[in-house]
């Protein structure tokens, strides 16, 4: 299901990319009249749900100016790298995959090459696009993708590279068309930017500073994907428990989870990510109370360690943490739990790594994302000493992805028997049986039955506990 989606909120900037939308669109309309075939766009995403989402902008302001998607670089008369700076990982593909167009410009040479998103909202990155791929056409960043019409026309027009990354985030532009594809779940964003300042993480560099959507537009949005068949919301931001504080009326995440929940039609709200530090007693009394809001929350430690903590500004402690887990649990009994873990943090000792293995032990989580740290330009953590060799980043890495994985099985083998709400998404394979659904908690569950099923909650009672995920046997067939 596509949906184009269009919100209420109109400015200058917005009429203007208009403006060169609709020029870029009557060349297009040209070009299609003459050769009988649209010209095809490709773009190639990186990294977070911010990043999709902004993907997802770049999509509607192409279609609306005439071109078509392609999923392949050969056939693209436009490509554009969405790229993240967040691993250095990520950076190096880009770098890779710009090589790899190089020799399609040379065959191709109308083709144009776009970079996009947070690699190019650091200086030095930009520095090394303009003396090293001086046939990329067009470089912009995070904080002006919303004039990416524009700078297409000037592309177009002056036919030489066109730099134009801001530094600073300016206002929350809404109004912006753009295309998204739909299912039963969706993202929304309901802020923009971190305060927070992690060590480690070069988002608020990237991204700027925390700006929150204001609640009529969110509840907009959320009403037109409801309206389109969705079913499932999640809330997005880098950190949702400080949603609102920049606002003159006190309202907060756990009063936007209210209002949200009110939409009829909105089975399940889900939400990412909540900072530790921000966690408020309120919000946990939502997902307890509210029957719309899921019981699963994503949690990120970084480290069990408090020594650790401090050095990545984290600005809680290990104590501090393992209350919150405490207070979920008791008010929550059956509360999904993951995180995100850094194992390779400069200065870490093995007594740390111990430390985040009990930690890990102690809580339970149901699911993980790890990473081993990577040195990211520009944060304050690169320039500390005691960087940890590689070798040894990955000894501790594999320790404690051994215990996480040994608790995350021996959870999910606990579940035998037990009865899960499960939203049906798909069929779990092409050619097979199985359908595939999460349940409330996120857990994943494959059982058999028909393809009217997709869409529906259905109650499934765990026969086969896996090592990551469940089978089981639908226990009622909802009317059809
Ligand atoms: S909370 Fe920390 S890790 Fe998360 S985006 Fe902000 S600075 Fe990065």
């Amino acid at each position: 299901m596509q949906n184009q989606i269009r919100l209420n909120i109109n400015n200058d900037e917005v009429l203007e990319n208009q403006y060169y939308i609709n020029e870029i669109r009557r060349t297009n309309d040209d070009f299609f009249l003459s050769f009988n075939e649209k010209k095809k766009f490709h773009i190639i995403t990186y990294g977070c749900q911010m990043n999709e989402h902004d993907s997802e902008k770049l999509t509607a302001m192409l279609k609306n100016m005439g071109y078509e998607e392609t999923d392949s670089y050969e056939t693209a008369d436009i490509i554009i790298f969405n790229t993240c700076a967040v691993r250095e990982n990520a950076e190096l593909r880009v770098y890779g995959n710009l090589g790899h167009i190089k020799h399609i410009k040379k065959t191709k040479k109308d083709l144009i090459l776009a970079v996009s998103g947070c690699m190019m909202q650091q200086p030095h990155i930009v520095e090394e696009i303009k003396k090293k791929y001086k046939y990329v056409d067009l470089v912009f960043g995070t904080h002006n993708v919303h004039n990416f019409p524009k700078l297409l026309s000037s592309v177009y027009e002056e036919k030489k590279q066109i730099i134009e990354v801001w530094n600073s985030e300016g206002r929350i532009l809404e109004g912006m068309p753009y295309e998204r594809k739909l299912g039963l779940k969706a993202y929304v964003n309901i802020m923009y930017g971190c305060n927070n300042f992690c060590t480690y993480c070069i988002v608020p560099y990237t991204r700027g500073r925390e700006r929150s959507r204001e609640k009529e537009n969110i509840i907009d949005e959320v009403n037109k994907l409801v309206q389109d068949g969705v079913k499932e919301i999640t809330l997005l931001g880098q950190n949702v428990n400080s949603y609102g504080t920049t606002f003159e009326e006190l309202y907060d995440f756990a009063d936007l989870l209210e209002d949200v929940s009110k939409i009829d039609g909105i089975e399940r709200i889900r939400f990412m990510t909540s900072h530790p530090k921000d966690l408020s007693d309120k919000l946990i009394y939502i997902i307890k109370d509210n029957p719309k809001v899921c019981e699963y929350v994503h949690l990120p430690i970084q480290s069990g360690s408090n020594a650790i903590l401090k050095s990545m500004n984290r600005k809680y402690t290990r104590e501090d943490y393992l209350e919150i887990v405490r207070k979920l649990k008791e008010n929550i009994p059956n509360v999904s739990l993951s995180t995100d873990i850094i194992i390779g943090f400069p200065g870490e000792t093995e007594e740390d790594v111990d430390a985040t293995i009990e930690l890990i032990e102690e809580v339970g989580y149901d699911s993980a994302f790890t990473f081993i740290y990577s040195k990211r330009e520009g944060t304050p953590a690169a320039r500390f000493e005691q960087h940890i060799p590689n070798d040894v980043q990955h000894k501790r890495f594999e320790k404690m992805l051994s215990v996480l994985n040994k608790t995350v099985i021996a959870r999910n083998k606990t579940r035998m028997g037990e009865v899960y709400e499960v939203l049906v998404e798909d069929r779990a394979k092409k050619d097979t049986d199985f359908l595939i659904g999460r349940s409330r908690e996120n857990y994943l569950i494959t059982f058999k039955g028909s393809n009217d099923l997709i869409g529906k909650l259905v109650d499934v009672k765990i026969t086969n506990p896996k090592n990551f995920s469940m089978e089981g046997e639908i226990i009622n067939t909802p009317v059809l």
